[in-house]
């Protein structure tokens, strides 16, 4: 039942439809009063863990936490979603701490933060001792922990005043705690009977890049370049770099600031703060920035050079995509500078040197890993990738699916299995007896039984395609187009013996897809952009940070839903009833307006999706020359417009046209062949290929065809 009305909080409050993970296990067992440590990530949403509880305990959720500039920010979103919540710190003048205090007297407020120190106080005991306390969050809990890598004093005379409040339910939460510290955590806090749970460290929405650094400086323009107006995080070794970098980058034109130990606490505070209200782009900083600052939508992390460890590379990408939308972390990465670390060693101690010099052997072994970054990233946490690959949200996954890869064990597999069918055969046959064809010309010749048979399911047909006209440019394999037959070239059969990296490429389309996803992502940002001001002016009128007045996520989903009216509004994720009443007339009225701009444009531009019309039409059974008559265009056109139609997604019902029966099974077989070898993008190739013996309309349909069966 509880969890009922959890559920409900979660949609009617702050307008989310799913919990994410672990989520729901903790609330529940925070509201059946039984202790619990939770172990999520940056961004997993360790917040609404106590705050839906707190709604609806009858009493006073305490929420202990060591970041004043969090405490102001949380309480600045709670105000938002219109939930009572305060906090007491040394920051407040004398009569806000009065106010404050009375509020939580009068049973006003569901929840109240507190610095340790504050809790510790014995006013504040007293305060809270007079009325009733439901649960206490310590967040940041490795602070409990000497082992921890922020050990907080105060934190550990927390459990001293349990006893005083007998029906306060303890919730520890943090981001980052090994299995010495999960203990340290239970123990201090006096934990008896409880439950543990522990999220995946993995954070899916970072893409993780390591390039080497060859020109930091310039590499790091070309990279705002393509990024730009997006917030993000530069972090330096040293101050002396954060400086250098930071005049550099503004004398670019990049709106960036500072922020290091050398500085006084007002420009620390004054960028933080213009950081945070989207007032500037970027920050320079060595590891001083980053703790205790909640800003969601940080889209980017670039490491100029190198982190300690890879405790401190995972905390400081960890400040990249809090909101959950893709973000990219990129790391210089130069073997001078690891050098240099280890000079800076020489003069520590020998115990501390080790642990120093561990900790950068992990971190390089990370950097020049060649395969999917998060088995080490996640390994070196103690917990294991199950699966091999991340799906392109690592470089050398990336790679992987779009180009660039190492093919060498591709090309090995392949030309063996040209060497072990006696160098006879084409394409499409060598390809079939990879993906272990059932067809009967395989099992006649026996070749069901040779090692090659069916070794290559892990690549599509296609892919095999790209591979093998790769050998044939690279000259590892001949191809005898009349006989459509492959043979060994001297290259190949030593590449057989002794194998070598071979760069290529196991996607013909990366390209022009990305193209693709730009183009139309334009007019998505366009809008965007104009809700982004929007809410930038809402947050200024406020004097609150824009993500709270709407968060990253919701506006990206605006941007995509485009909802004209107030039921669409709230099917918006993020969006709640009282977020309607406060912004959804005029974010309603904006989004119209934009929205019409590009109708405007679709209008005058009605060629932008005729293809798509033409492939529905088709797909209705109108035949091509009626299509070609009502759109006023030629039979070629319509062909090249339905194959624009397959690869933009689209699938075509039915291709049984007359013209493949006339041009006969033996024709078809020979044109598929060397769309397989010479790929089927550029039709005058392959025109020339057949010296003029066949028509270029009847390629187009042979192209249609080829590629709806594929
Ligand atoms: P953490 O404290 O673990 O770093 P937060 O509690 O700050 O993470 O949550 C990160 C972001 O995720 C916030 O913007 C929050 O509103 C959002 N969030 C939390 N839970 C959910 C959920 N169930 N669905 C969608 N977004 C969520």
């Amino acid at each position: 039942m509880v969890m009922v009305k959890a559920k409900s909080i979660l949609k009617n409050k702050f307008g989310y439809q799913e919990f994410r993970s672990l989520q729901e296990e903790v609330i529940n067992n925070v509201l059946t009063k039984k202790d619990t440590l939770a172990i999520m990530p940056t961004g997993g949403g360790k917040s609404l863990c106590y705050q839906i509880p707190a709604l609806i305990f009858e009493g006073l959720t305490v929420v202990i936490s060591p970041l004043i500039s969090l405490m102001k920010d949380q309480v600045e979103q709670l105000d938002e979603l219109n939930i009572d919540a305060i906090f007491l710190n040394s920051s407040l003048k004398k009569r806000d701490y009065q106010k404050n205090s009375d509020l939580v007297r009068d049973k006003k407020v569901k929840l109240l933060y507190l610095a340790p120190e504050t809790y510790m106080m014995e006013a504040t005991q007293t305060l809270l001792k007079s009325v009733r306390v439901d649960c206490i969050t310590i967040d940041e809990a490795h602070c409990v922990s000497e082992w921890g890598h922020d050990f907080r004093p105060e934190y550990m005379k927390i459990s001293s005043t349990r006893e005083h409040f007998p029906d306060a339910v303890c919730l520890a939460l943090t981001a980052t705690a090994t299995p010495r510290v999960q203990d340290d955590i239970i123990s201090s806090l006096q934990f008896k009977v409880y439950d543990k749970f522990l999220a995946s460290f993995d954070r899916p929405n970072l893409f993780l890049k390591v390039i080497p650094k060859v020109d930091p400086l310039k590499q790091t323009v070309d990279y705002l370049s393509k990024n730009r107006k997006k917030p993000g995080i530069i972090y330096c070794f040293k101050r002396k770099q954060v400086e250098t970098l930071c005049e550099e980058l503004q004398a670019l034109g990049f709106s960036a600031r500072p922020y290091h130990a050398g500085l006084s606490d007002k420009d620390r505070e004054t960028n933080q703060e213009l950081f945070l209200k989207d007032e500037i782009q970027i920050i320079v900083a060595t590891i001083a920035f980053g703790m205790g600052i909640n800003k969601p939508n940080v889209r980017f992390v670039v490491h100029f050079d190198l982190p300690k460890s890879m405790e401190s590379y995972y905390q400081e990408i960890g400040r990249a995509g809090r909101d959950g939308l893709r973000s990219e972390c990129l790391l210089l990465f130069s073997y001078t500078d690891i050098a240099k670390f280890k000079y800076l060693l020489k003069k520590k101690e020998e115990k501390e040197r080790n642990i120093a010099e561990k900790q950068i052997d992990s971190l390089v072994e990370y950097l020049e890993y060649q395969n999917c970054r998060r088995g080490p990233l996640l390994k070196y946490f103690g917990e294991t990738f199950e699966k091999t690959r991340c799906n392109g949200y690592c470089d050398n996954c990336l790679s992987q699916i779009t180009g660039d890869a190492d093919i060498s064990e591709y090309a090995y597999k392949y030309l063996y299995c040209v060497k072990e069918t006696g160098e006879e055969y084409g394409l499409s046959y060598i390809t079939n007896l990879l993906r272990g064809s059932k067809e009967d010309i395989i099992f006649k010749n026996g070749h069901d039984d040779l090692n090659s048979y069916n070794t290559g399911k892990s690549l599509q047909r296609n892919q095999w395609s790209i591979v093998a006209r790769q050998l044939v440019e690279k000259g590892f394999l001949n191809w005898d187009q009349k006989k459509d037959k492959l043979e060994l070239t001297a290259k190949g059969i030593a590449f057989i013996h002794k194998q070598y990296a071979i760069d290529g490429r196991l996607s013909e389309e990366a390209e022009d897809k990305s193209q693709n996803d730009n183009g139309k992502a334009k007019s998505t940002e366009e809008i965007f952009a104009g809700l982004n001001e929007l809410r930038k002016e809402y947050a200024d009128d406020q004097g609150i940070p824009p993500y709270a007045v709407i968060t990253e996520e919701s506006l990206h989903e605006l941007s995509k839903m485009l909802p004209k009216d107030k039921e669409e509004f709230l099917s918006v994720p993020g969006i709640t009833e009282f977020k309607y009443k406060k912004y959804g007339v005029d974010f309603i009225k904006k989004i119209i307006k934009l929205a019409k701009l590009k109708t405007d444009d679709d209008e005058r531009n009605p060629d932008n999706n005729k293809f798509i019309q033409i492939g529905e039409k088709y797909n209705k059974g109108m035949p091509i020359r009626e299509i070609a008559e009502e759109f006023d265009i030629k039979y070629s056109l319509v062909l090249d417009n339905l194959y624009h139609y397959i690869q933009s997604g689209g699938k075509l019902n039915k291709i049984d046209w007359l013209a493949l029966r006339i041009l006969g099974k033996e024709t078809l077989d020979k044109v598929t062949a060397t769309f397989d070898a010479m790929g089927c993008q550029n039709l005058e190739n392959v025109l020339e290929h057949f010296e003029g013996n066949i028509g270029i309309d009847h390629l187009k349909i042979i192209r249609l065809y080829y590629l709806n069966e594929n």
